[in-house]
Order: C-alpha cells, then sequence, then structure tokens
C-alpha cells in the first residue's frame, strides 16, 4: 500500500483513516512524497506527472522488494465543493488508473482540515479550550472555504492554537472515541474516501 501526497501531515492523515476503515492495512502503509500538483494540470501535463508518480512508486517497490497493492494519492481541491468537484476527481482518477492501474485519488474539498471539523468530540479531546463553534456544526464541511482558518481562529486560540501536525492526531482521537464512521455534519470528499477504502479493503488488498 502506498500513501503518496506533498505534506507529510496529510499522508499521516490518510494513512488513519486508511488503517482504520481498513484494518488489514496496518503496517503495510509507506508513504512517497510526491508534488502532486494533477487537477490543475493540463491534460498532456496530467498523463506526465501520473507517470511520474507511477515510476516512484514501481522504484519503491524495487527498493522494498515488494509489489504494490494499491495507491492512495491525496490532493487538496483548495476550493470549495460545488458540481465541478466529482468532474474533476474522475478525470484525474482516470489519468491515474491509466499509468498506476489499482489507484485512488483522495480530492479533499476544500482541504484535508474539513475533514476534521466533522469531529467536534475529537478536536475538544485535543485540549480543553478547543470547541467548534454550533454555527459549523452539523454542516457540510466541505463549502466552507477556509477550515485551517477556522480551526485556528474559532475551535483554537488563546492557549494551544491548531497546527497543521495537530490532524492526524485529531483524526486519531475521532478514531479511538469510536466516531470517525459517524461525522457530524458532511463532506463529499470524507465520503468518498470512505467509499474508496472500502472497495480497496475488498478488492485490492491480498488477505
Ligand atoms: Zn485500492
Amino acid at each position: 500500500m502506498v500513501v503518496a501526497g506533498e505534506d507529510r501531515n496529510d499522508r499521516l492523515a490518510l494513512r488513519v483513516l486508511l488503517e482504520e476503515f481498513c484494518p488489514q492495512m496496518a503496517g503495510r502503509i509507506v508513504e512517497i512524497n510526491d508534488k502532486v500538483r494533477l487537477h490543475q494540470a493540463s491534460d498532456a501535463n496530467l498523463a506526465a506527472r501520473a507517470e511520474t508518480l507511477a515510476s516512484k512508486v514501481r522504484a519503491r517497490a524495487v527498493r522494498d522488494d515488494t509489489s504494490v497493492a494499491c495507491v492512495f494519492v491525496h490532493e487538496d481541491l483548495d476550493n470549495t465543493d460545488s458540481d465541478a468537484y466529482p468532474i474533476i476527481r474522475e478525470r484525474v482518477q482516470k489519468a491515474l488508473e491509466s499509468a498506476l492501474g489499482n489507484v485512488h485519488y483522495a480530492l479533499a474539498v476544500s482541504e484535508i482540515e474539513a475533514w476534521l471539523l466533522l469531529f467536534p468530540d475529537a478536536l475538544s479531546a485535543i485540549a480543553a479550550s478547543w470547541s467548534l463553534p454550533a454555527k459549523h456544526k452539523g454542516k457540510d464541511t466541505g463549502r466552507l472555504p477556509d477550515p485551517k482558518k477556522i480551526l485556528m481562529n474559532e475551535v483554537s486560540g488563546a492557549g494551544r492554537r491548531y497546527r497543521e501536525s495537530d490532524a492526524p492526531e485529531i483524526l486519531d482521537r475521532a478514531a479511538k472515541l469510536g466516531v470517525l464512521d459517524r461525522p457530524v455534519g458532511r463532506n463529499r470528499s470524507f465520503d468518498q474516501i470512505r467509499v474508496d477504502v472500502a472497495r480497496c479493503c475488498t478488492e485490492h488488498i491480498r488477505k
């Protein structure tokens, strides 16, 4: 199993989800640091970037003397959810499949921090002073233009302020609280990753 993406914290956050939603993946995930830059690429660049990523994955498999069952590629859309999101995701997914075979494109709307806002109890478990304001609770967090700013200025504040390195721990807390499969509110990209992990777990992972 490979998790690819540009940001270490985001890769770790994605790993928490994969291992929680598919325990067979635990201990079998390696990470590849790659400046993905896929959804904004032209068709020709997209194919080339997918191929670059595929060659990195193959090189890693050779180095580790193993085979790769599947790849998850993370990227933030850096835009809110809209009718464009499924179209953008599908285009990149197809290009990645051509280069890699078994692969899932984890395109977060609007960014991976939006997923954290689905777990108010986990946020409060990180620091006593942290709390998700009622106006953001139970909402479509993919429609929020700047979830990172909400985490920094509205959820946290004086005392301990949210940092990007907190993201994996927040999802890990949600898993330990048993609420990772019960998000408060919704986010289409979070639903998508759950569907993808479930499919991967039954179809791509050798038992
Ligand atoms: Zn898979």
